[in-house]
């Protein structure tokens, strides 16, 4: 079996997936992407395929070895993404060939069914009761929220005791039998989410994600060291070598995003080396189905394993959401909170071509925001 062609298509709301087809007409699917940046991953992915056209690709690990380092200069969000959607699609070619599921080329499931938790928004608190009220309905035991809006350079009463209030909103119309994450997405500086974590605690969230941003890294023990709350990041880290100094800082629960942090092949090594810590899983996924069913497969085998976040209703997600390219919702249809597994092969996923070629044909140009601050200078988004 050969490798004949790869392909990217840009599709709403912020998503880039890959297809990489065989001489033999098996075809695997990826979702290599850096939401806002999607161009430039599908640039690379167009670089690192030159390698890949021709190749077998039942060689995985030996193709994200030269993916990754043959190079010469590596790692970073671009070519880490462009990398995992690109070993999404062969771990799905290699499932597909040996009528497998992925989890079963890599050592078989540990568990029958996955917890997934839903997102709700967070920035208006006046709909976050309402927001979580529609997730418990639909069965969900956990949701994340984002702590506040913009947070200012320094925080008022009034600013912590919004977010304290967030918080106790969320216990509130949650119970004591559910849980809640508070996401705050690298806008905080060290001191301030040293103060928001300490106000948050009585609430008993489930994690605190993103207390600090990724080059902030070294001052990740302060936090982890003043709150028995558990400390969770990793969205921005994209290798073994990199979750290494957060988990020797104290990190609690590593997020690596499947479709950034090198794909299956290094999710699963990020998963061993936080095992050694006693540090569990929870991949992040604000992405598409491909990116979702590739976290999914880990889950479904990896001891370590917390719960799994899912984009469905998503705020990015705008008009299109995680199910219009897919020909079968079923590995997305959550019950009692859980997503069941899947022995189908490959990533389990079955991809609306059509769809997909039809959305690539108005692709997307989807962009964070830009936030300010009061005076006018740049403010963490
Ligand atoms: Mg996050």
């Amino acid at each position: 079996m050969k490798i004949e062609r790869v392909e990217t298509f840009m599709v709403p709301p912020r998503w880039l997936f890959c297809r990489v087809e065989t001489d033999t007409g098996v075809v695997g699917w990826g979702e290599p992407v850096v939401e806002g940046r999607a161009e430039v991953v599908r640039a690379a992915v167009g670089v690192l395929a030159e390698y890949l056209i021709g190749q077998d690709p039942l060689r995985v690990e030996d193709h994200w070895q030269v993916l990754t380092k043959g190079g010469f200069y590596r790692g970073g969000p671009v070519l880490s993404s462009a990398v995992a959607g690109l070993d999404q699609a062969l771990w799905d070619i290699a499932g597909k060939h040996y009528g497998a599921p992925v989890h079963g080329l890599l050592g078989g499931p540990v568990r029958d069914r996955v917890r997934v938790y839903a997102w709700v928004g967070g920035d208006e608190p006046g709909e976050l009761r309402e927001a979580i009220e529609e997730q418990v309905e639909a069965g969900f035991t956990a949701i994340k929220m984002n702590a506040s809006g913009m947070l200012p350079r320094s925080l008022s009463a009034a600013d912590l005791a919004a977010v304290v209030a967030r918080a106790e909103i969320a216990r509130d119309a949650l119970g004591p039998g559910r849980d809640f994450a508070v996401d705050l997405h690298g806008r905080a500086s060290v001191a301030l989410a040293r103060q928001i974590v300490a106000a948050i605690e009585p609430a008993h969230p489930l994690f605190v994600e993103e207390p600090v941003a990724p080059e902030y890294l070294h001052r990740l023990g302060e936090i982890t060291a003043g709150t028995p709350v558990p400390i969770a990041l990793g969205e921005r880290l994209y290798s073994r070598t990199d979750f290494l100094p957060a988990l020797t800082a104290g990190l609690a629960v590593a997020q690596p995003d499947l479709s950034h942090a090198g794909g299956i092949s290094e999710v699963r090594r990020i998963a061993a080396l936080a095992e050694t810590f006693d540090v569990p899983l929870a991949p992040h996924c604000p992405l598409g189905p491909i990116a979702l069913a590739a976290s999914l497969q880990v889950a479904f085998c990896t001891p370590n394993f917390l719960i799994q976040e899912q984009s469905a209703g998503i705020h990015y997600n705008g008009d299109a959401d995680l199910l219009d390219y897919v020909l079968d919702p079923a590995p997305f249809d959550f019950v009692d909170g859980y997503a069941r597994r899947t022995d189908a092969p490959g990533l389990g996923v079955r991809v609306d071509e059509a769809a997909v070629r039809r959305a690539d044909r108005s692709p997307h140009a989807w962009r964070n925001p830009v936030w300010r601050h009061d005076d006018g200078s740049l403010a963490e988004w």
